[in-house]
């Protein structure tokens, strides 16, 4: 298999790298030696990221590199997938604050790009992209996680608008959004049917953001409660009845949003390198496994890019890099300490890998569910039995 890129990928890596190495390091955060996006951080250290990602993102998009994807219309790029995957993978080369993007940049600039009105493009996508506004996406519930078609949160049409009850969870970064990007049911109709997509403004009467602190002490996802709040025709994102199709697109685009590179096998590297740890077979065994886990990853990660470059949909690689990244971490976290003995105990990046890999095996869709979709498109196992609840 040829690996390799192709000229016209050579070319335009080679001018994202070149625009990156001028301007990227002046918006690098300092070298913590965190490995994991769930890292502690002080409610200052958050406001902070927030603010630095929100000046990379306006610099980028000064300069023409933001929203690559995205019509110029709109404000994006313009350019293709391929050309954002292959600038996501040099971007990651630099500590830049990008986690607190992940959410906007990943689901809902590619949501409202497809979905929106001209007038939803103007108004939302370019406070987005040009680093003015974050946003967030408000899709699960205390009762409707993996299976999202059980969702309750209700949408009541009024004479003038909607009027929105219930409550969401796990919303990331919704303490600095804006505004969310709302999936409700609208209709009393079973399951993915009768469901719309809004975009609501979390700053309005009726909306109240509440924190949910992690077990690292990190507060990056929230609680968000309506209370009768109100949004106009005009919020609603797709038709009224289209939200299953509009929720579908989203997930689709998020696996173009995974970072592979984001497994540890290098710090993992330096650390054998450099510690004097026990002799223990198992460690190297252990490293062996997180090396290839990130060679695979790096593979997957072309094929990716291959299927966007043909036109195709992204297929089951999107599952197993989710389930491949979170294994290699837990794993290369797990190498790590026993390398550290006793020293792993005390609070440090590897034990926030522990930690966070944790949380990566939910976010996102859970492992199991990772597992049921390799088994069942990949495989062609029999499908789960799927519970029909009204
Ligand atoms: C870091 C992080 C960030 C997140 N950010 C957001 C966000 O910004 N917006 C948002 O809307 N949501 C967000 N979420 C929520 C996330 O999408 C849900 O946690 C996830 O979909 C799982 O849902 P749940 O927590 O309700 O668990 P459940 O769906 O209740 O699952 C509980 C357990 O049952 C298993 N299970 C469920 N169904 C099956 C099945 N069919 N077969 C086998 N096993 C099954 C699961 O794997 C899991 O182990 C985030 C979650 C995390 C961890």
């Amino acid at each position: 298999m040829d690996l390799s890129d192709s000229p016209d990928d050579v070319a335009y890596r080679d001018s994202a790298a070149a625009w990156l190495a001028d301007n990227a390091p002046a918006f690098e955060e300092p070298d913590t030696g965190r490995l994991s996006v769930f890292g502690f951080r002080s409610s200052v250290e958050s406001v902070t990221h927030v603010e630095q990602s929100l000046a990379w993102q306006a610099h980028k998009h000064a300069e023409g590199w933001a929203g690559i994807g995205v019509s110029k219309e709109y404000g994006g790029s313009g350019g293709s997938i391929p050309h954002k995957l292959l600038f996501t993978e040099e971007e990651g080369r630099y500590r830049l604050p990008l986690d607190a993007q992940s959410v906007t940049m990943g689901m809902v600039v590619p949501t409202l790009a497809q979905w929106g009105t001209s007038e939803q493009r103007e108004r939302h996508l370019l406070p987005l992209l040009s680093g003015r506004q974050l946003s967030c996406q408000l899709f699960s519930e205390p009762d409707a996680g993996s299976d999202l078609a059980a969702i309750r949160t209700t949408a009541r049409k009024t004479a003038d608008g909607w009027l929105i009850n219930g409550q969401k969870i796990w919303t990331s970064y919704a303490q600095y959004a804006s505004f969310g990007y709302l999936l409700a049911r609208s209709e009393d109709a079973p399951r993915h049917h009768g469901l719309t997509a809004f975009l609501i403004d979390l700053k309005q009467p009726g909306v109240t953001v509440r924190p949910l602190k992690q077990a690292t002490g990190a507060h990056t996802f929230n609680e968000v409660f309506f209370d009768d709040a109100v949004v106009s025709d005009d919020a609603v994102l797709g038709r009224p009845g289209q939200g299953w199709e509009v929720a579908m697109s989203t997930l689709m685009a998020e696996r173009y949003s995974l970072e592979p590179d984001m497994v540890g096998a290098k710090p993992l590297l330096d650390l054998l390198r450099t510690s004097d740890y026990p002799a223990d077979p198992a460690i190297h065994r252990q490293f062996a496994d997180v090396y290839t886990i990130q060679h695979i990853l790096g593979i997957l990660k072309l094929r990716l890019r291959t299927a966007a470059a043909e036109g195709r949909a992204p297929g089951p690689e999107g599952s197993i890099t989710k389930l491949l990244s979170t294994d290699g971490q837990y794993l290369a976290a797990d190498t790590a300490l026993r390398a550290l003995g006793p020293d792993g105990v005390l609070a440090n990046p590897w034990t926030e890998l522990l930690t966070g890999a944790l949380g990566m095996r939910i976010g996102g869709g859970t492992d199991e569910i990772m597992k049921n979709a390799i088994a069942e498109r990949v495989l062609g196992l029999p499908r789960e039995p799927r519970v029909q609840q009204q």
